[in-house]
């Protein structure tokens, strides 16, 4: 079960309403001709972003196996993938690289999307692969 928290002045307030309401108290006027649509634009983008959360992962990489006869390591490189970091949902990005025994089975990756869309610790991704968390003053 998914928990919304919402403070109740926020409460049927939409993700439209939410980044003018941000770009405001950033000082901001959301009214101002280059900004009018950017409310919208915003909301695109982050649903966009994290539009993971709305897929079953699981599903996705059931839907990608393949029966195969070799047991030989397979290795796949240069994965392009993106993620936003958990800790201020700023974009991270990279490349990462796959290894694995079949066992049976391989992952045709080329039918996974390359990123999660999900918030990430870029940390903990980092660790997986060779490419380093962006760099920010704010950890
Ligand atoms: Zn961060």
């Amino acid at each position: 079960m998914q928990t919304i928290l919402e403070s109740q002045s926020l409460v049927g307030t939409g993700l439209q309403e939410l980044m003018r309401e941000m770009l405001a108290r950033l000082g901001e006027d959301p009214e101002r001709d280059g900004l009018r649509d950017t409310p919208e634009r915003m909301g695109r983008s982050m649903q966009y972003l994290t539009k993971g959360y709305q897929e079953n992962p699981e599903e996705i990489l059931l839907g990608a196996m393949f029966d195969v006869a070799y047991d030989e390591m397979v290795i796949v490189k240069d994965i392009e993938m993106f993620s936003l970091c958990e800790h201020h949902l700023l974009p991270f990005f990279g490349k990462v690289h796959v290894a694995y025994i079949p066992r049976g089975k391989v992952i045709g990756l080329s039918k996974v999307p390359p990123e999660s869309r999900r918030c990430r610790s870029s940390f903990r991704i980092a660790s997986l692969n060779s490419s380093k968390p962006h760099k920010e003053a704010w950890h």
